[in-house]
């Protein structure tokens, strides 16, 4: 359920990052989650706190940060520190990557893993330049034929949150080259249901390729599936 009060919305987004662990989607202080959230008329985003694992992340850690700043990397790490934003943490180091999907990319919540399935497909090269193809129905979940794979840039960096945007075309879901995946909801339920079924595509189209090469459902069955995924969502 959305939030209405920012103490909620906290605790959502601390909870998810909880959850994103106990799915064994994430370990360690690896991945960040987040959710568009408005203060009053500014248009922002809360955003989980830098290098801490999420079992010591509490509702307070959780980070605001603005859409509106004008140099973004400077802008968002000065955002965390100053007294309008009330925060006590750095954001995460995607912070970035969070901020372009809210832009971009329509999102109302982010998950971003390092899931293991997912995030070893992204060091294939073939999967690098094609991504995970229509080899199972569950696919059009991600909302078109295949889920890319984000070309491959620095972590932190606008450019890496550009590559992702550029997968992320008509897409919830894509992998990241030689890091892991990130999926965007209409809320945090529905991005975290995402990443999970991504993860889980990654792991069956890896374990396809163990023993063959993959069947590949046509143009038009996945026509076909894309049109009872909208019926589905309505
Ligand atoms: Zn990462």
């Amino acid at each position: 359920m959305l939030p209405t009060i920012e103490s909620e919305a906290r605790r959502q987004v601390a909870e998810a990052a909880r959850e994103l662990g106990r799915l064994g989607l994430n370990h360690g202080a690896t991945g960040n989650v987040s959710m568009r959230w408005h203060r009053g008329a500014r248009d922002g985003f809360l955003v989980t706190p830098s290098a801490m694992p999420p079992a010591r992340i509490g509702d307070d850690d959780i980070v605001w940060l603005p859409l509106d700043e004008a140099d973004p990397l400077d802008g968002l790490i000065e955002a965390s520190a100053a007294p309008a934003v009330a925060a006590s943490r750095k954001p995460s180091s995607e912070a970035l990557l969070h901020r372009a999907m809210y832009q971009h990319c329509c999102a109302a919540a982010v998950v971003h893993a390092h899931a293991p399935f997912a995030t070893t497909l992204s060091c294939l090269p073939a999967v690098r330049e094609e991504g995970i193809p229509a080899f199972h129905y569950m696919i059009g979940m991600a909302g078109g034929d295949s889920i890319r794979c984000a070309r491959y840039q620095t972590f932190g960096t606008q450019a890496l949150a550009d590559a992702v945007v550029d997968a992320m075309r008509d897409r919830k879901a894509c992998l990241m080259a030689s890091h892991g995946l990130l999926a965007i909801g209409a809320d945090l339920a529905s991005a975290i249901d995402m990443a999970v079924e991504a993860e889980y595509l990654s792991r069956v189209y890896f374990q396809t390729l163990q023993v063959g090469a993959p069947v590949l459902l046509d143009k038009d069955e996945v026509s076909k599936v894309l049109e009872g995924f909208s019926t589905y969502r309505r």
